[in-house]
């Protein structure tokens, strides 16, 4: 990243943490994706359990293969061999120590957007695992919630319908088009304005692009 973006997206998301934790997030900023996870794998004590919803963040900061090479209590969807059993970590998520998440975008003041088809990331991140990290890169840093979802239905979910083969409007187009079709994955808008039980939601904020 150029010097001077580099050190534009840093003040902007510095300046962030204060706002995260107005509304009882514990912000955290990293420079690059090894801080991050380092700040994660600091948080995240050993024999935690942990699973995760559709975060590619996680992954590129190479999170998900730390906890699964170490002392942790993993549930990952992608190792399951069946459809029943994605439902079972869908539901073992609930009861987690840890949830990993990235968000389809974040506002200038902390909030947090995101889109849902089948609910069980947004679910999780609303009620259940005892805390939720978030793992955001700061190219889904947005002014407000309207920027926000324009950014998950217009950016973030024609990406997805392509990478997962959907079909939806957006995955031809690029764009969203409002659809009602069967992969449909605007089910639930969620906005996390505020965390109830002060902690329980943790936010890296990333100074990378890091997924989509
Ligand atoms: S409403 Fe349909 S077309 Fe629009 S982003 Fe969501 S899945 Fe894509």
């Amino acid at each position: 990243m150029n010097e001077f973006i580099s050190k534009r997206n840093e003040t902007v998301a510095k300046n962030m943490i204060p706002f995260l934790e107005k509304r009882g997030f514990e912000g955290y900023f990293a420079k690059d994706k090894e801080e991050a996870k380092k700040i994660a794998l600091d948080l995240i004590k050993e024999g935690s359990s942990v699973t995760w919803g559709g975060t590619v963040s996680a992954e590129e900061i190479g999170l998900k293969s730390a906890l699964k090479e170490g002392n942790y209590v993993v549930y990952d969807r992608a190792e399951a061999k069946n459809e029943d059993e994605v439902q079972e970590i869908y539901r073992k998520a609930y009861f987690c120590d840890y949830f990993l998440a990235s968000a389809n975008a974040i506002t200038e003041k902390g909030e947090i957007v995101n889109i849902d088809g089948n609910a069980n990331r947004v679910s999780a991140i609303a009620f259940g695992p005892k805390n939720v990290l978030f793992i955001v890169g700061v190219n889904k840093i947005v002014k407000d919630v309207e920027d926000g979802l324009t950014r998950a239905r217009n950016y973030s979910a024609p990406i997805n319908g392509m990478r997962l083969g959907l079909s939806t409007p957006c995955a031809k187009t690029g764009v969203c088009m409002d659809c009602m079709a069967p992969d449909c994955m605007c089910c639930q808008f969620m906005i996390t304005r505020k965390s109830k039980v002060p902690g329980r939601i943790k936010v890296i904020l990333v100074n990378e692009n890091l997924g989509f």
